[in-house]
């Protein structure tokens, strides 16, 4: 089969071959159940506990700290919703740029008596300081700011913010989805700081889908979202799915052995494909702040975001436009928006995220291929105006 060059990544990896060799045991012979009491059940509680050690580490947590679930969307879900379940109805800040598994819960309990803040961001993708300041002056009960943006790739300061949000009395609670395995979290000292909570996801970093962690400070109540059998603490209830947190624990002890490695190749990559963007005159989103090794976020003048990846795709080259969660969905970016990006520019964005496996000759065949692309594309216009 034809194999087109993969450059979304953060919509999800390819699954690492040792992950996956980790993984098959479980899914052949090894299928106790993890509650049971006989040998079969303990090697799957014993494959958990080993699991929930690599997340753990991985990030600096402790083994008790790790919540598993099945996706990043319902970390997300279990605490906003878990934690304002165990509080009166107040106040509620999430930055505008969240992704939707923190905005949609947001917005359900703002149906329900919340008041929910949406925090402005500046140019560049960073939370404003003074929409900030003034949220936190009106005593927010739960904030939720992302460590990382999917779309832009934008790093938030988290440290700082938690910090003025502890001060102020609220629980502060980080996406870390696409930070993971792309820049180094150490929840001990993100901890100290204020954050009471990070979600991670899986298939982000070579794990398999299926597998997530809400990391949890232990002295923070929350209530579940599934009631049942009382697994994961009674925090998760459910039959554990034994080979994806496995596989989960594989990936996440392989990205931080290999963090220190990639990092500088990735951001090598991610500067020769800027620098060509720039010289075929993009606009790069989110320049001029911190932001994840791999992510670039651009828009061409004149050119259709959605018409070109659909012909990147056919010339062998897998790029999203826009957040790839909601590509099926034709509206502008509400990231894009926040940021004050103007909607006729905001529609031509095109998302490229490396990978380890991505080369120096993707790149460079991207970028030809990019400017064939274009080129036609604009020439079809011209002839249709
Ligand atoms: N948060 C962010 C920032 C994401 O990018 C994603 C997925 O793209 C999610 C949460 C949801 O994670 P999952 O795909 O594991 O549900």
């Amino acid at each position: 089969m034809f194999a087109p060059i993969y450059l979304d990544h953060n919509a999800t990896t390819p699954l690492e071959p040792a992950v996956r060799e980790a993984m098959l045991p479980w899914l052949s012979d090894q299928y106790g159940n993890a509650s049971s009491r006989h040998e079969y059940g303990r090697s799957a509680r014993r494959a958990i506990d080993v699991a929930r050690s690599q997340v753990a580490s991985a990030i600096g947590a402790h083994f008790s700290e790790i919540v598993f679930t099945s996706n990043g969307t319902e970390a997300n879900n279990l605490f906003v919703k878990g934690a304002a379940a165990c509080m009166k109805p107040g106040l509620l800040a999430v930055s505008a740029i969240e992704h939707p598994s923190v905005i949609k819960p947001a917005e359900q309990l703002a149906r329900r008596g919340w008041q929910l803040h949406r925090l402005a961001v500046e140019h560049d993708g960073r939370v404003d300081a003074q929409s900030y300041e003034t949220s936190l002056e009106a005593k927010p009960r739960l904030v939720s700011v992302m460590l990382a943006n999917n779309e832009t790739g934008v790093l938030q300061d988290v440290v700082a913010l938690a910090a003025q949000a502890k001060a102020a009395g609220a629980l502060f609670h980080s996406d870390a989805v696409q930070a993971l395995g792309k820049i180094g979290i150490d929840f001990r000292s993100l901890g100290a700081a204020g954050v009471n909570a990070l979600t991670l996801s899986s298939h982000k970093i070579g794990g398999p889908k299926g597998a997530a962690a809400l990391v949890l400070d232990k002295r923070v109540e929350i209530e579940p979202l599934i009631a049942g059998g009382g697994q994961e603490r009674g925090l998760r209830s459910g039959t554990e799915n034994i080979a994806a947190i496995v596989g989960f624990g594989v990936a996440c002890e392989m990205a931080a052995r290999n963090l220190v490695a990639v990092t500088p190749r990735l951001i090598a990559l991610r500067d020769q494909l800027e620098s060509g963007l720039c010289a075929m005159g993009a606009t790069l989103f989110g320049l001029g702040a911190g932001r994840l090794p791999n992510t670039t976020y651009f828009a061409l003048d004149d050119v259709d975001g959605e018409t070109l990846v659909s012909h990147l795709d056919r010339a062998g080259f897998a790029v999203a436009s826009g957040a790839a969660c909601s590509s099926a969905n034709p509206e502008m970016s509400h990231v894009l928006r926040a940021m004050g990006v103007a909607p006729e520019q905001a529609r031509g964005a095109v998302r490229v995220s490396l990978g380890a496996a991505n080369t120096v000759a993707h790149v460079n065949d991207f970028l030809k291929t990019l400017q064939i692309t274009v080129s036609k594309l604009l020439q079809l216009t011209a002839v249709a105006v």
